[in-house]
């Protein structure tokens, strides 16, 4: 397979993972971050745990004065204005950066919802669709927390179909108003916000985005009493002929998909590092209770289905964050190869990883609800109790699997992109090239030389199912949607895997002490990847062989999923006790 490097000119949708190598080298890894980028991070955590963590209380009581009070100071701190330009009051940093910053933020769900609302989707629309005017209107004072915003989208009738929204738009006889009446629904911050970024349309049928401030009569909802996130405002909004000045679009009339869908490939990826910080959590409680609490005469730590868990938990946060940053790196590049001050360049650079964004938002956050409960498990009762942390952790996980797009439209995003930016690939031929190809020999200098190979297969039977299912069904494919997903599951397996063992090779190139304990995590999580790809690849094989009575796929298939497997019992312990000898996340 061709080498590539993360400079590799952007085109289409992404996945081009799939038809390249990843080079540990090339593959930028959570040891990688500067020390710039480390001292941001250190900001961050010392605000949340000396200003946020000891009045959250008061903040599950819907106190938004305090959310307010606390954004300010977190604007003092210039965590308000990372991605924000320079020209507009802003720092104008690299994903990576605001990633970092967001994972500390994330150590409480809730207030971090409230300050990732502002600074992704309540600013970042602006950032990338503005006008000069607009963004000097408005974007030093979201810098400075003087203005905090929300996005409202949804609405009570329209959700992952977001384009088919009732919020209607419609122009003054004076030419100089639009008139916005409708309804928006679950919007973050939507208590207290001041400006929102709301879509409505135009003319019956124009889907567009408005700037709205809420002076011009934007009303909120109560707030919506919620599962968790109970520090944050969650709202409905009701427009009742809401005067909003021509001025204010954003962006073109009848192009607000652009905006409503380019911003969610950022809160996507950097939604893939936060998710990782909940696991880590999850975990540094886990084993800390594991230790301390005894049955049958010993601490629970010491019975091999606790230290399952946490082995589980340990494997789960280094295979997100090396997949995260992985496409953090390589997106921060692509940018950087271009202009990052060019708004419309930048977007089109993330829409090339869109595919990406999506595998990392629905991986990471399926990984999270695994951490929480199986942390929640290890507590027993008092797991289910609200006096104990994974009770919230729970609640609070549960949303990152709903919004930024639900998990199962990002899984249907996966193949669909794939599908419409390389044709040429995903077909009958390139099925069947796929189930030909011999995967290279690889040099077995690595101890992951065995992973290596197996991940080269899983790409080419990432290929081979996708293009086999689009052979099969044509255009009705997307209406097969059980398909899909499983073949979505195999390609989200194969960037996991991919990246996991890049991740442990990079840490054995630069002599990290704790490289053996992540070359047992990636050779534990590609032998369980393995089991469940091949649960994956015999499905979609059954569907289209009862379609097109081809037994050849099911022969090729067979060969592709093969693995010997490893003693995974004994790395997982291996893992669990590097866990329990650290008291907690040890990487
Ligand atoms: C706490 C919270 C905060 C939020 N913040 C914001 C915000 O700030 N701004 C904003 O605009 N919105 C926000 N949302 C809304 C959120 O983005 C939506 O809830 C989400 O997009 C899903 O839409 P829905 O709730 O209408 O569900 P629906 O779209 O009705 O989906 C219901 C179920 O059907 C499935 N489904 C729908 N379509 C398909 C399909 N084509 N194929 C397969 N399955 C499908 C979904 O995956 C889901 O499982 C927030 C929601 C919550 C709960």
């Amino acid at each position: 397979m061709a080498q590539t490097t993360a400079q590799t000119p952007v085109s289409g949708s992404g996945g081009q993972f799939l038809t390249s190598t990843a080079a540990p080298l090339e593959v930028f890894v959570r040891e990688d971050l500067s020390d710039e980028q480390r001292l941001f991070g250190q900001t961050a955590s010392e605000f949340m745990h000396k200003e946020v963590l000891p009045v959250v209380e008061k903040l599950y009581q819907h106190d938004w004065a305090l959310t307010r009070e606390l954004l300010k100071k977190a604007s003092e701190l210039d965590l308000l204005r990372l991605e924000i330009p320079p020209a507009y009051g802003g720092l104008g940093l690299d994903l990576i950066s605001a990633s970092y910053v967001g994972e500390q933020i994330a150590i409480n769900p809730s207030f971090g919802g409230s300050l990732g609302a502002h600074t992704s989707i309540g600013t970042l629309p602006l950032v990338y669709f503005g006008t000069e005017e607009q963004k000097a209107r408005y974007l030093p004072r979201l810098a400075s927390g003087e203005l905090i915003g929300a996005y409202a989208l949804t609405e009570p009738s329209s959700g992952s179909d977001a384009l088919a929204a009732r919020t209607t738009a419609t122009l003054t006889a004076d030419g100089r108003h639009y008139e916005l009446t409708g309804t928006k629904m679950w919007i973050t911050n939507g208590g207290f916000a001041d400006l929102f970024t709301i879509f409505a349309k135009v003319g019956g049928d124009k889907f567009t985005a408005f700037l709205v401030e809420r002076s011009m009569g934007v009303v909120s909802g109560r707030d919506e009493i919620k599962l968790g996130l109970d520090g944050s405002s969650t709202t409905a909004l009701m427009l009742d002929n809401v005067k909003v000045p021509v001025e204010n679009v954003l962006g073109t009339i009848g192009q607000g998909h652009k905006v409503a869908f380019n911003v969610l490939n950022f809160g996507r990826v950097k939604l893939g590092a936060r998710n990782m910080s909940g696991v880590r959590m999850a975990l540094n409680h886990a084993v800390k209770y594991a230790k301390e609490r005894r049955q049958f005469g010993k601490a629970i730590c010491e019975f091999g289905l606790i230290k399952q868990k946490l082995a589980g938990m340990a494997v789960r946060g280094f295979v997100g964050d090396a997949m995260s940053y992985r496409t953090l790196g390589d997106v921060d590049r692509a940018i950087d190869a271009g202009d990052r001050a060019d708004g419309p360049l930048v977007l089109k650079t993330i829409e090339g990883f869109s595919v990406e964004c999506s595998i990392n938002k629905v991986w990471t956050s399926e990984a999270l609800a695994w951490a929480v409960d199986e942390g929640l498990q290890v507590f027993g009762g008092n797991g289910y109790s609200r006096e104990f942390p994974l009770e919230r952790m729970y609640r609070d996980a549960r949303i990152t699997r709903i919004y930024e797009g639900t998990n199962e439209i990002n899984r249907m995003l996966v193949p669909s992109r794939l599908l419409k930016s390389q044709p040429q690939l995903f077909n009958a031929e390139g099925a069947r090239a796929a189930l030909a190809v011999q995967p290279p020999a690889l040099s077995p200098k690595s101890p992951l030389s065995g992973e290596r190979e197996f991940v080269a297969r899983l790409k080419q039977l990432s290929i081979a199912l996708l293009g086999s299912a689009s052979a099969a069904y044509g255009d009705t494919l997307k209406d097969e949607q059980e398909v899909l997903a499983q073949i979505a599951d195999v390609i989200i397996e194969a960037y996991a895997v991919e990246s996991a063992i890049a991740r442990a090779e990079k840490m054995a190139a630069s002599g990290d002490g704790r490289a053996s304990l992540a070359t047992d995590i990636a050779a534990v999580y590609t032998n369980d990847a393995s089991d469940r790809v091949a649960a994956a690849a015999r499905q979609v094989v059954a569907a289209l062989e009862a379609r097109t009575a081809d037994s050849a796929l099911a022969a090729g298939v067979q060969r592709l999923i093969s693995y010997a497997g490893i003693d995974a019992i004994a790395a997982r312990r291996r893992i669990a006790d590097a866990v329990i000898d650290a008291g907690r996340y040890p990487l």
